[in-house]
Parts: C-alpha cells; structure tokens; sequence
C-alpha cells in the first residue's frame, strides 16, 4: 500500500474503532516513517519464555497484551515475573501509554498482582516529557489528554487541557497529543483546519494506532497524528515504541545483544526493539493478533521476531 492509500483509509474514519486488517495496512502504509527494522530473526517457536530465559540476561516487556489485557493480568504473568527475578534476569516494562503518570501505572500493576518496582516501568509519558525541549522550548502547548490530566509529571512544562471547554486553542504553541480517550473525528477536522491555517510543531505521546479492547481496536493517538501529516504536511514528533527514544531510556545501563523485547505488535515492539538491537519474541493469543494466524502478518510485513509464543 502506498501513501495516497493510506489516506483514503484514514479519510474513511467515521466509527472509533477499526479491523486489524485495516490497522495492519496502515501500519504497513507508514512504514516510511518508521525506523529501519534491524535484521530479523526466524520466528522460532518457543512453549513460554522461562523456556528461553537461559539465554538472555534479561527482559523488556510490553504490558497490553503481554502481561494484561485491561484490567486483568494475563494468566501466569505475575508468576513468570517472579521467576524471571529467582533467576536474576533484568526486567524492565516499556510501555507506550501516555493517559496515566507512572505512580498511577504503577498502582496499576499493583491493583493487577504484579509485582514491578518505579525503576522497572517506563512509559512514552515519561519518555515524550523527557524528551519536549528537544521538540520545541518555551511553548505553552494545548493538550489532547485523558479527563483529569494535570500534567504534574511534565516538570515545569507550560500544558493546557485543549478539550476544557474555556480553552481558546489559538493560545496552543503547539500541540501535545497524549490521549484518544477524548476524541473525535469531527475534533480531527478542527484540528487539521487549525494546523493548516496556522502550522504548529505537534508531540504525541503514543505512536500505537490502535489498541485491542473489549470491543474491538480502538484509534490511538499515533493513527491520528499520521492522519494529520497526511493532510497538513507537519510531521509530528512520536514518543515511543518504535521510536529511539524510548528504547535509549529503557536499556540505559545495559547493552543489548543478550535482551529481548516482548510484545505482540509488529510495528511497535519487534520493529522497535530489533532496531535498538533487541532480539525479540512475538506473543500471540491476548494482543493485536488475538484469534488470528499471526504468521500471515509476520509474513507480510516482513518483521520478524527471533521467537514467537502464545503467551509468557
Ligand atoms: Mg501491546
């Protein structure tokens, strides 16, 4: 698929959910703009990951998908965390979540029975705060959050809550995209129109496109921020897997040949990580890929993991 394809596919938004067809496609139509996969690996299969743990000094795992899915803990997660620590292995959770603070992430794994320390999670929050004075200093950037975001992780930052009713979006320097929770696609037709008129630097918090829930996927931040260069030309800076940034963050202190990343995304975590220099595993029975021949994906996109498993 090509770009122009790829437009029309986003301009065909209308519901707030997509197939994972349609998601894969638009992951393969921005594959441009995504970093150069590193070599790939053989997708050998593997029954759990303590079956490979002897070979790897340590971890990097995806939470959605991997260890929980919503508000559940995957079955065994909590357990192979524990044995993964027995063994002394590095753990470390890199995940591309931008509605919640760390502490709040953190409570999170708690509430779920997983036992993960403040220095084991780091998040595309985390990273795209880290990382906002390389984007733009000294903007007052106009946020599309999750209700209730305060921004009180973002040190000194200048943030405003773009969707408060009393926001004027013309004191917006640029735009800092972090959650979908909130939006539409009639907000996306204001905010290409105001991009258009008046070109902005734009971050975003989330490079997914999409998210597996309940009822079906839903459109993650990154599916808008590529819709919006499609149509305004303004590149955004993305914050998060697969980008560098957040893999930096993540293995500071290690070096990379004996870890692996963990994840069921193609274009986020095996892309990602084998571009960081990971090797990488493809989990397949809770993620994107749910009920699905992952293989076929594998195939067409190219991407492929060192080793896939149903689930840790
Ligand atoms: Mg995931």
């Amino acid at each position: 698929m090509t770009l122009p394809d790829a437009r029309m596919a986003a301009s065909a938004i209308g519901a707030d959910t997509l197939t994972v067809d349609a998601a894969f496609d638009r992951y393969e139509a921005i594959r441009p703009r995504l970093p150069e996969a590193g070599a790939g690996g053989q997708a050998g299969p593997a029954p759990d990951l303590l079956s490979v743990a002897d070979d790897y000094d340590g971890f990097l795992f995806d939470s959605f998908g991997v260890l929980n899915v919503g508000e559940t803990a995957i079955a065994g997660a909590a357990e192979c965390l524990e044995a993964l620590r027995r063994e002394g292995k590095l753990i470390r959770i890199l995940t591309n979540a931008a509605s919640y603070t760390s502490k709040a992430a953190l409570e999170k794994y708690r509430r779920l029975g997983l036992e993960v320390a403040p220095d084991e999670v780091v998040s595309s929050r985390d990273v795209t705060f880290a990382h906002l004075d390389s984007a733009a200093t000294g903007l007052r950037w106009g946020a599309i959050a999750a209700e209730g975001d305060v921004f009180e992780d973002a040190s000194d930052a200048d943030i405003f809550d773009l969707l408060d009713p009393g926001a004027d979006w013309e004191d917006a320097d640029g735009i800092i995209f972090m959650s979908s929770a909130r939006w539409t696609p009639e907000l996306q037709e204001r905010l290409v129109a105001e991009i258009s008129r008046r070109p902005r630097p734009v971050v975003v918090g989330n490079p997914d496109l999409v998210a597996p829930r309940e009822s079906g996927l839903t459109i993650e931040p990154g599916y808008w921020a590529h819709d919006l260069q499609d149509r305004t030309g303004v590149e955004p800076r993305l914050f998060g897997k697969p980008y560098p940034e957040a893999f930096t963050i993540a293995c500071k202190g290690i070096a990379p040949g004996r870890y692996a990343m963990i994840g069921d995304t193609l274009h986020t975590d095996i892309l990602g990580g084998q571009a960081a220099g990971l090797d990488t595993i493809l989990v397949t029975d809770h993620g994107l890929f749910a009920g699905r021949d992952a293989g076929r994906y594998v195939r067409a996109s190219g991407i492929v993991p060192d080793i896939v498993m149903r689930s840790i």
